[in-house]
């Protein structure tokens, strides 16, 4: 499911900030986000901007931003961590929209993308028969850990490299994409990793594998790795359109050659019958280092042992992204 970058949502709780008098801290969904004093009561509705927002330049709600170049970044304000923004409907200029309404588009709001275009390196479009990869956030999805309780389910590592898919057709051609877009032959890394692992003969036609691309170049290379390399985080059956459970990835991945993302947690039985699904514990979990390194997780991605549609999402599979928040502070002060 697209999260929704800007949306009609509800202050559900505010709160006193020690020593500030002009600053609330409210609770918005799952975020805690500090607010103007005076502009909202608990239950008000207002304009919700996720981290990431990249606000228009030229109207007068957004000129606060004007310093930090418009964009929505996990800030700490008098020692308050604050993810997001919430601003008043005003800004609107018109009728309140439901609950939950996007209106990204109607504020001319755009989402923050770091990486430049890949320009040179497509090929064609990112192929039909595969999902795009995508976690949504815990906070802006709640509902999830109602529909995880009681699960069997499995915690992997988040990896901060770029998102690639490889998919081999039922008529046996690979095709390497990244994130968006089937690319061209040749040096980049999604292709290079292709040839390493023999991507071209050693995935059974009709199969697709998602996976994180790591190494030298990419990102910050958290994991100190020496060559890039590709962990793999879903596979995909585009002949029954599922992806294979946990135990199956794993099977798979041994069975190819392949690396998996690094498993943290698998819990079954009792111990899932009974683990506390909040987001505070989920947040703790979320915190930490890779291993053999000094360097902060990104975070980690929760999924069912079994795939499982969400009603929470839309329908989509029941997964979720837990971000560190010392990560947040970190890298994107
Ligand atoms: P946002 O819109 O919240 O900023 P995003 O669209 O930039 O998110 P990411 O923050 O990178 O995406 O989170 C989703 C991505 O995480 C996936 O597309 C995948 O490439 C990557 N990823 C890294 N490690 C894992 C993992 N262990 N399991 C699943 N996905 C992972
Ligand atoms: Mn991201
Ligand atoms: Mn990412």
């Amino acid at each position: 499911m697209e999260r929704k970058l800007v949306s009609i949502q509800r202050i559900d709780h505010l709160e006193d900030i020690p020593g500030a008098d002009n600053i609330l801290k409210a609770r918005v969904m799952g975020w805690d986000v500090v607010v103007r004093r005076g502009e909202f009561a608990p239950g008000d509705a207002c304009v919700f901007f996720e981290i990431d927002s990249q606000l228009p330049e030229g109207k007068a709600w957004a000129e606060f931003l004007r310093a930090r170049s418009f964009r929505v970044k996990t800030a700490r304000l008098r020692g308050v961590l604050s993810q997001g923004l919430a601003l008043p409907t005003s800004i609107l200029g018109g009728a309140v929209p439901p609950l939950g309404t996007d209106v990204k588009d109607a504020l001319g709001v755009v989402k923050f993308e770091p990486t430049p275009s890949e320009g040179n390196d497509v090929a064609g479009p990112f192929p039909g028969q595969v999902p795009k990869t995508d976690e949504i956030r815990l906070q802006s999805a709640l509902g999830v850990l109602d529909e995880l309780r009681g699960l069997d389910f499995y915690v992997t590592t988040k990896l901060d490299g770029t998102s690639s898919t490889f998919l081999r057709t039922m008529e046996g051609e690979l095709v390497a994409c990244s994130r968006n877009w089937a690319l061209k032959p040749g040096k980049h890394p999604a292709w290079r990793v292709a040839e390493k692992y023999a991507l071209a003969t050693v995935l059974p036609p009709g199969f697709a594998i998602q996976g994180e691309l790591c190494g030298p170049g990419i990102q910050k290379n958290r994991l100190g790795l020496g060559a890039v390399d590709l962990f793999v985080f879903s596979v995909h059956d585009t002949r029954t359109g599922h992806f294979l459970g946990h135990a199956e990835h794993i099977a798979f991945c041994e069975r190819h050659g392949l690396r998996s993302v690094p498993v943290e947690h698998v819990v079954t039985g009792e111990a899932a019958r009974t683990f506390e699904h909040g987001l505070e514990h989920y947040l703790r979990l979320a915190q930490g280092l890779y291993p053999g390194t000094k360097n902060r997780k990104e975070g980690i991605v929760v999924r069912p042992l079994v795939e499982r549609q969400s009603p929470t999402l839309g329908g989509g599979r029941l997964s979720f992204k837990v971000i560190n928040n010392d990560f947040l502070l970190k890298d994107e002060e």
